[in-house]
């Protein structure tokens, strides 16, 4: 089944695989990404190629956070498992009809062609980041559930 969700099957795997080896998004990567993410894959490009995808660094403890700069806020990307997103609530979680939203493909995209921005800071600004990047969970947008953009 081809849908404009990004349905997890071999193809799209190993597309993914292919761009984070060789740090390159090829012609058939191309078709392939565009075949199962439609909108999101074009989205998470847009999303690269303007700088809004950054890597919080946090030192010493060496602690990461990906977060994607939004129209609205920021969304905060752990590790392509999970983003506290409407659309990744909505479309992944409750009606399983994607495997990620268009943060997650743009944080996916963004390490593997080497192209975000890396922000180094103290620990002692990730307890309130942290808090910060909470207090946006509990306050999802409920008006924007149903177009899943943002
Ligand atoms: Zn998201």
């Amino acid at each position: 089944m081809i849908t404009d969700c990004c349905m997890m099957n071999g193809e799209f795997e190993s597309t993914l695989k292919g761009i984070k080896e060789r740090h390159v998004i090829s012609g058939s990567d191309l078709l392939v990404l565009t075949q199962h993410c439609g909108d999101r894959f074009w989205k998470a490009l847009q999303a690269v190629a303007k700088d809004l995808v950054k890597k919080y660094i946090f030192e010493p403890s060496g602690r990461e956070a990906w977060v994607v700069v939004g129209k609205a806020r920021d969304y905060r990307v752990l590790s392509e498992l999970y983003c506290d997103c409407e659309d990744f609530y909505i479309n992944v979680i409750v009606k399983r009809v994607a495997d990620l939203c268009y943060h997650i493909l743009a944080q996916i995209l963004a390490e593997a062609l080497e192209t975000y921005s890396e922000i180094r800071l103290d620990d002692m600004r990730y307890d309130s980041l942290r808090a910060e990047w909470e207090t946006l969970i509990e306050k999802p947008s409920p008006q924007k559930i149903e177009k899943g953009d943002h």
